[in-house]
């Protein structure tokens, strides 16, 4: 049985970079505390909070002689502001892409011009964006909801970096309607999801089995998952090794894999070893 795995995988650039800003302090000795889960992989979570790391929800949780952490989604100045008062050390994660975002639309609004934000207003991401641009940034999820926008002064538009390009450019292009200036457009979508996406896409057709490791609730795994069952009919969404029923691998020869960006490697690993062991046994 040979297991293939997809090209582009697992953490994303972000979260990598997040996961090991948090292993730096807990190698200098810091109590670390993360505003919100660093990412939403439960396994991770776990081996995290072994070494010590744990949740705040809130910058008033935070006490002297702790360590704060900024995960990749960002957060609003304010908030910063806040943790900055009350902790001991801060460790921005923000992405450099969603910082990005953050700038541009700080920027804009400087300028006075509106800021046109396309993505889930309920995302932490798009809390942290629009607080770099209290008064004159609008979120907005497409373009159905340009008729609710007022007129607009030299709108700049940008994206959450997880959306879809077609929501992205349809909602740009409808925001046209709503000013007579010149709109700027940026987008400023991570290709992170797509690269993965037409990984798992490409492999799906080549093998009997795929597995998908992820998070059920995280929203990129379960894309994969949708992805790969185009193709592949036996593809299955799985959190740990222990998921896998090697009923369904009897007489598979070729089996894929691919993980959300959440997932990290340590674990990627356990599920290959565990389906070649599986495989050795048929
Ligand atoms: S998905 Fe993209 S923008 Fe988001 S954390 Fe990962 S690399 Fe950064």
């Amino acid at each position: 049985m040979k297991v293939l795995l997809a090209d582009e995988y697992g953490f994303c650039f972000g979260v990598e970079r997040a996961v090991e800003m948090v292993e730096d302090a807990l190698a200098e000795g810091d109590t670390v505390r993360t505003l919100g889960p660093l990412i939403h992989n439960d396994q991770e979570m776990e081996r995290l909070g072994r070494s010590g790391v744990s949740t705040i929800n809130a910058p008033v949780q935070i006490q002297r002689g702790q360590t704060a952490v900024i995960r990749a989604h960002g957060v609003t100045p304010e908030v910063q502001r806040e943790l900055e008062e009350k902790a001991s050390k801060v460790v921005d994660a923000t992405c450099p892409f969603v910082t990005r975002v953050q700038k541009l639309a700080a920027r804009a609004a400087e300028q006075d011009r509106h800021v046109i934000v396309v993505g889930n207003p309920d995302h932490p991401e798009m809390i942290g964006v629009k607080g770099y641009a209290p008064d004159h940034a609008f979120v907005i999820s497409d373009e159905t909801e340009v008729a609710k926008l007022p007129r607009l002064r030299q709108p700049l538009v940008v994206s959450q970096t997880t959306i879809k390009a077609k929501t992205f450019f349809d909602t740009a292009e409808a925001v046209k309607s709503k000013t007579d200036d010149e709109v700027q457009i940026v987008n400023t979508i991570c290709s992170a999801t797509r690269d993965r996406q037409e990984a798992a896409r490409a492999l799906a057709g080549e093998v009997d089995v795929f597995y998908i490791i992820g998070g059920r609730h995280s929203s990129n795994s379960r894309k994969l998952l949708m992805v790969c069952e185009e193709q592949c009919p036996k593809s299955f969404l799985i959190e740990t090794e222990e998921e896998i029923d090697a009923a369904d691998l009897a007489g598979a020869e070729t089996v894929g894999v691919t993980a959300g960006a959440s997932t990290p490697d340590w674990l990627i690993k356990k599920v290959i070893a565990h389906i070649e062991e599986i495989g050795k046994k048929q």
